[in-house]
Order: structure tokens, then sequence, then C-alpha cells
């Protein structure tokens, strides 16, 4: 069994409800068990501004399947709820990123684990440290320290 941590974020539609919808469907995913997941924050839009403010949260997995059909799972979920990607950073109605997948680092094409931007983020830090206060990224640090470093950046908690 390996612990995986997903960020999932959505600012078009209903993204309180696509957010609920993907943590259902997370916890269908064969060999899988949601283990977990943060609160909800409203977050300030990265990247192209002019763009409502996503919902984001972070969610835990408990799962035996390996990454890549892991991505691959999250990537059907995403599509079933009707994501549209026109540019980097557009809008979205679901987005799901596979954070963390144990202690692993992975680089080859389509999958990088830990997730290239994560340690850059608030919107994925501060809810990965609501799950697991502690938590290390692999090659990076803790993820308390790297949350200092993103203190400008817009979020809120909602529930
Ligand atoms: P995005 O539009 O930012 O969600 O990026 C999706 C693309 O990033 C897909 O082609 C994925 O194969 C690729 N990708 C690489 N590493 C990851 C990861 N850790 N989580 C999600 N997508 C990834």
């Amino acid at each position: 069994m390996n612990r995986a941590y997903v960020g999932l974020g959505a600012n078009l539609g209903e993204p309180r409800r696509q957010l609920t919808e993907a943590l259902t469907a997370m916890s269908g995913l064969p060999e899988t068990r949601l283990a977990g997941h943060s609160s909800f924050y409203r977050t300030a839009p990265v990247g192209h501004a002019d763009q409502p403010e996503f919902l984001n949260a972070v969610a835990a997995l408990d799962t035996r399947l390996a990454p890549g059909v892991l991505l691959e799972g999250l990537q059907g979920i995403e599509r079933r709820h009707g994501r549209e990607r026109s540019f980097p950073n557009a809008p979205r109605t679901l987005d799901l990123d596979l954070l963390l997948f144990g202690e692993e680092q992975i680089a080859r094409p389509g999958l990088t684990v830990p997730h290239p931007r994560m340690q850059e983020r608030a919107f994925v830090l501060q809810p990965l440290l609501e799950l697991d206060p502690e938590i290390s990224i692999p090659g990076k640090g803790k993820a308390s320290t790297l949350l200092c470093a993103c203190a400008s950046q817009k979020i809120e908690r909602i529930d």
C-alpha cells in the first residue's frame, strides 16, 4: 500500500460540487481507499489572473495502483467532469494533480512526482499540512518551511 496525495482545483461551473464529486470518484478507484481530505480553500488564480477564484483541496489516498495507473484514473475523473483545457493555467472545471506518491521521485514523460510546482503553491502546501503537519516533499524539504516562502499568496479556508 502506498500513500498518495492528490491536489484538487476548480474555478468554473460549481466548484464545490465538482470537488465533492471528485472525492467520491477517487474513493471508487480500484485498489484505492480515500484516507482523508483537507478543508476546501478559496484561492487567487496563479498565472493567468483574469479568471474566477479557485476552490482547492488535497486528498490522501491509500492505493495499490502503480503511480502511472493512478494518474490515468485521475485523468479519467477529470474527463468525466467535463474538463476543457484551452491554454496553460486556463479556467477549468476540475484539475487533479498527483502531488506525492510515498517517498518516490519520478521523472518520466507524462509523470513527474513530486508534482513540479507544488512546493511554491500555498493552495497545495496549506491543505497538505492540514493532513500531515510533519510532511516533507522528497528532494524539496519540509512543507511547513516551504509554506513560509508563500506568505504573499491569498488563500482562505472556507469550512
Ligand atoms: P495540467 O494541465 O497542469 O493538469 O497538466 C496535465 C499534464 O501534466 C498531463 O499531460 C500529465 O501527464 C502531466 N503530468 C506530469 N506529472 C503530473 C503529475 N504529477 N500530476 C498530474 N499531471 C502530471
